[in-house]
């Protein structure tokens, strides 16, 4: 299935439908009630789609609070992003404490000192962040 070219085609005949059963009310400003009703249903998909990606990242956002409980995942401060065979690495800085964390696979980890990381938190199997035990 491809998206990209399916989701045009089905707003613009939603478009085209709401025109069509408009115009057959009758006058011109009908058709554009028409038209206008037929872009709200062709754009239904992305607000469901929005609300969606906004549940999940609600239920699991991107990366877990600062040990200082002041930054929030969206708030760090990114510093580098270094990219391996398969592997991606992110490393953070928190705003208010200033400390330094790595973010990999599901795996987020303080940084102790160069080279040295301290496990903070781990996503579970059930999504969602918590305490890591290793
Ligand atoms: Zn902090």
């Amino acid at each position: 299935m491809n998206l990209d070219k399916i989701f045009p085609a089905f707003f613009f005949l939603c478009v085209g439908i709401g025109a069509l059963i408009g115009h057959a009310g009758g006058s011109a400003l009908s058709t554009a009630n028409g038209a206008a009703i037929g872009v709200a249903v062709g754009l239904s998909p992305l607000l469901v789609l929005a609300l969606f990606v906004g549940v999940i990242t609600l239920w699991c956002p991107e990366r877990p609070t600062c040990m200082c409980g002041e930054t929030k995942s969206s708030d760090y401060h990114f510093i580098s992003h270094l990219s391996r065979i398969s592997e991606h690495v992110y490393v953070y800085r928190c705003h208010y404490c200033r400390r330094m964390y790595r973010q990999h696979e599901n795996r987020f980890e303080l940084r102790l000192a160069e080279h040295e990381f301290q496990p903070y938190m781990v996503i579970s199997k059930w999504g969602r962040w918590g305490r890591s035990t290793h």
